[in-house]
């Protein structure tokens, strides 16, 4: 299997190259006396739901389609989970490049990158 590394994951998935431009220009506007700027905040609010749809173990699953207003709600039981149902939505990975996208090394490599970007913690008290 191909070792999980950023150049080579930027060229096969490139939305993740442009998540990646968009997080380092984000991070241009944040003020160095903003006080308020809290990266793990903004890490998991704005930058972590796209990451698991491009790489890691959330890869690999069809988009969901759009339901009207006030019909968003779907129940998932614990069954659905159990007999694997989850899994049968999740299209099988077909090359090597694909896989090495679906591992955890490849998932920890881009969360680590995309949050090295970020400018560190102020005042919040996060940690
Ligand atoms: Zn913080």
């Amino acid at each position: 299997m191909i070792a999980a590394n950023w150049e080579i994951i930027a060229k096969v998935e490139p939305r993740l190259a442009d998540l990646d431009r968009l997080v380092q220009q984000a991070v241009q506007g944040v003020a160095d006396d903003d006080t308020r700027w809290c990266a793990n905040s903004f890490f998991h609010s704005s930058i972590k739901p796209f990451i698991r749809h491009f790489v890691g173990w959330g890869r690999g699953y069809p988009t969901q389609e759009a339901r009207p207003p006030g019909d968003s709600w779907k129940p998932i039981t614990f069954d659905h989970y159990l007999n694997g149902e989850e899994d049968k939505l999740r299209r099988p990975a077909t090359n090597e490049f694909e896989e090495m996208l679906r591992t955890p090394d490849a998932y920890d490599l881009v969360y680590e990158r995309l949050y090295a970007h970020l400018p560190g913690c102020r005042s919040c008290s996060c940690m």
